[in-house]
């Protein structure tokens, strides 16, 4: 069975930083932020559409992010596309909504990566491609990328947000938490760094699998985190559980994550991680 198509073998895509930051949201929007439910002018969410009240990250394309996280990208496998491997009803619709919605042809962004002098293999999932839900496509992406930065000896930094695996793919989406595992397995040995980043939301099985096998896990303010949502846990276990259970910071509490980074840090933050652990030794910081 043919899961993808591939119209070139690295297909790769130049991408200047800076150049489509903030251009999603139309001017003149007042949004009610979803985790403190205050009142915000669009403009008050700044480049980084962060909330000026709780620093709750809003949901951004994997293209706005890339635009402010680093200085130099090469993008990787950008052609790749399902082919729709069980023929589930609507999804070509759905499909065709996303990319258009995203500029991507899947769930992820993948590419080669600079911040300052420090290069890495980076992946961002797009919450607005079907949740982020995690396709054929979507596993091979990341795979391929852990297997370029292990021949290239080059650390990886994955952001995660997903809604889990994608129905539309079945078990075939479900595979690919093996197989992602295996290749950031194979780059561990190899005694190269990984991070990961959470976002809003992560949750499936992206936090059943690599989401949670970083070296260091650092999340986003306020970003849901979890495995199964609410309601389904409360229906499992008979019990009310309280509001801010998923929520990052009781999941820092808890020792499941390493750090909350605000958006505004996170270049800085990734810059010294990654100087600190490919070099050797600590820097200042
Ligand atoms: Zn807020």
């Amino acid at each position: 069975m043919q899961l993808f198509n591939e119209l070139k073998t690295l297909g790769q895509k130049h991408i200047k930083a800076d150049k489509k930051a903030n251009e999603r949201v139309p001017s003149g929007l007042w949004i009610a932020c979803p985790k403190c439910h205050q009142s915000l002018y669009h403009k008050d969410l700044g480049i980084f559409q962060v909330c000026p009240n709780c620093e709750y990250g809003f949901r951004i394309t994997a293209r706005e992010r890339v635009a402010w996280l680093v200085d130099d990208f090469e993008e990787l496998d950008a052609d790749m596309k399902t082919t729709d491997p069980l023929n589930f009803p609507d999804y070509d619709k759905k499909l065709e909504k996303s990319r258009k919605n995203t500029g991507l042809n899947d769930s992820i962004l993948t590419g080669i990566a600079k911040i300052q002098a420090e290069e890495f293999a980076l992946g961002i999932m797009d919450p607005n491609f079907i949740m982020g839900s995690m396709g054929t496509v979507t596993g091979e992406k990341i795979t391929r990328l852990f297997e370029y930065a292990l021949e290239k000896r080059l650390p990886v930094v994955l952001f995660t947000a997903s809604g889990g695996a994608r129905m539309q793919e079945g078990i075939l989406s479900l595979m690919q938490m093996a197989k992602i595992s295996a290749a950031v397995k194979q780059h561990s040995k190899a005694g190269l760094f990984y991070i990961t980043v959470l976002t809003d939301p992560t949750t499936g099985g992206v936090t059943a699998s690599f989401a949670m096998q970083g070296d260091i896990i650092l999340s986003e303010p306020r970003a849901l985190i979890g495995f199964a949502g609410k309601r389904v846990i409360e229906q499992t276990i008979h019990q009310k559980v309280p509001n801010n259970l998923q929520d990052a910071e009781t999941v820092l509490e808890r020792g499941f994550i390493d750090a909350i980074v605000q958006r505004k840090d996170l270049k800085q933050k990734l810059e010294w991680l990654l100087g600190s652990h490919t070099k050797g030794g600590l820097v200042d910081g």
